[in-house]
């Protein structure tokens, strides 16, 4: 009989593993010895490090996620949501997509009820991810978006532009102000860099609002501790922090968000004001159907792994990426951190680890020396930390774009990459809000109700 592995999430960890099994066996995926199924509620991974450059219009959005039938054709992608793992029975439940809560096409309600498949298997890779880390503050759930999503990129980018449509149009001196006030809350990569990508598209993009001028814009960093950009060295975010502040925005360290209903924000300094715009990017925290399964997770909820990336105590069963409480053998004592550069070389090792476990051979551990980061800060302008040499401006930004296109899967998706990015080098980027595809059927209503 086939054996059977089920890969928890097609992000990261789960693509690469997905892709290094279809490389290492090749024979037996042919000869149908082994089955993949990866499950995941979307059709695709998304490479995170470049959102910001696809919320800023530098990237196009369709160039920054990878689909997963076209790069995994032996697997079986499953798309739908892992909502209860029974590893004791080696057995999983997926509500597949579609179901009760899926919109029709006229956005209501479809009728179909939840249809949940119940999946057995004999290997389980869990790479579920992290979720954004929400406080309960008040009027953060209904005003606030989060950025970890291509979805939330390409509305951002529309919501900022149709600020500044609000901004040119209206003459209501209050209702201008809050539209060009914009707040992002955590300092860490997807705040500072949304942000500073964000705003430097703005800033373009004010050159066609003759009644705008940069620096009518209100753009806010709040940071709860005092520094910003950890994974550069304190230095570099001290660096960054000033860059920022000489290009007009707000940096505010050691405060929090207290309130922020209405769109009214408040914060801890006692400072209040009206912002048309919250992002929030405070941290993540591992996904919370980690609590669905009878893996051990830790204080927390990251699934216990050891360092040979199997699941502590648990035979036939394998973890990584944000999700995991991975040791970290280079810096002993500590976790390895939730990010991209551990997430794809723990895949690799996971990969060789399923193989290995499937053939009946030695584990090897998960060891990497983080090798430091780069941030994009807008075009042309970056920071960046790489085994300690320390860069900023131009050059980090070229270190930024070389590193990325390197690391982003594919032949296919680095030739739609570089072709964007020759693009924005001849031609000035498209400023125009497209947030009614957000909004696909209001001119059809419209039309509709007249009759
Ligand atoms: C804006 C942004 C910028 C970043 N920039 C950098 C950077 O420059 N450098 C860096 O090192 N790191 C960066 N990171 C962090 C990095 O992207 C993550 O650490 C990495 O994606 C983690 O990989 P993962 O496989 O654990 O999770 P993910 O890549 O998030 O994959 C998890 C997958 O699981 C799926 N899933 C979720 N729930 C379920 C479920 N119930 N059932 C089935 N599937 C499910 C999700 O749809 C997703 O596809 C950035 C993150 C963000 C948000």
């Amino acid at each position: 009989m086939a054996k059977h592995v089920l890969i928890v999430g097609g992000g990261y960890v789960g693509m690469y593993t997905a892709l290094r099994l279809h490389k290492k066996l090749r024979r037996e995926l042919k000869r149908g010895e082994l089955q993949i199924t990866v499950v995941d509620p979307q059709s695709y991974m998304t490479y995170q490090p470049f959102l910001p450059e696809a919320a800023a219009g530098n990237l196009e959005p369709r160039h920054v996620v990878v689909p997963l039938r076209r790069v995994l054709p032996r697997a079986t992608i499953l798309n739908g949501r892992i909502t209860r793992i029974e590893h004791a029975n080696r057995q999983a439940w997926v509500e597949v997509v579609g179901g009760a809560s899926a919109e029709g096409v006229g956005g209501g309600q479809s009728g179909r009820t939840a249809e949940t498949r119940v999946l057995s298997y004999d290997v389980l890779v869990f790479c579920p991810g992290s979720i954004s880390r929400t406080l309960p503050i008040p009027g953060l759930a209904e005003c606030g978006i989060g950025f970890k999503t291509v979805g939330e990129a390409i509305y951002l980018r529309n919501h900022v532009l149709a600020q500044l449509d609000i901004a040119a149009s209206t003459a209501d001196e209050q209702k201008r102000k809050r539209a060009l006030t914009f707040v992002f809350v955590g300092g860490g990569f997807a705040g500072v860099e949304a942000l500073a990508e964000l705003e430097d598209m703005a800033r373009d993009a004010c050159e066609y609002y003759p009644n705008i001028e940069p620096s009518d814009m209100r753009w806010n960093l709040i940071e709860a501790s005092d520094h910003i950009l950890p994974e550069v060295g304190l230095d570099m975010g001290r660096w960054t922090v000033e860059a920022l502040r000489q290009r007009g925005i707000a940096v505010k360290l050691q405060t929090l968000l207290k309130s922020a209903e209405g769109h009214h924000i408040v914060l801890s300094d006692g400072e209040e004001f009206d912002a048309g715009t919250l992002v929030w990017t405070a941290g993540v925290k591992p996904n919370p159907v980690v609590k669905q399964t009878d893996l051990p997770i830790d204080e927390k909820s990251r699934v216990k792994a050891t360092a040979e990336l199997t699941v502590e105590g648990v035979a036939d069963a394998f973890t990584a990426g944000d999700t995991a409480a991975v040791p970290d053998l280079a810096n002993p004592g500590n976790f390895t951190a939730p990010n991209a550069q551990h997430a794809v070389r723990q895949a690799k090792t996971l990969g060789d680890n399923v193989v290995a476990s499937l053939r009946g051979k030695q584990l090897e551990p998960y060891k990497h020396a983080y090798a430091g980061s780069v941030a994009s800060l807008g075009l042309h302008k970056g920071v960046a930390q790489i085994y300690g040499v320390k860069m900023r401006g131009l050059l980090a930004w070229f270190m930024h774009r070389t590193y990325h296109l390197s690391r982003v899967p594919t032949f296919n998706r680095k030739a739609r990459v570089t072709a964007d990015w020759t693009l924005a080098f001849f031609f000035k980027r498209e400023v125009v809000s497209l947030g009614v595809i957000q909004r696909p059927r209001e001119e059809f209503e419209l039309a509709a109700r007249k009759d």
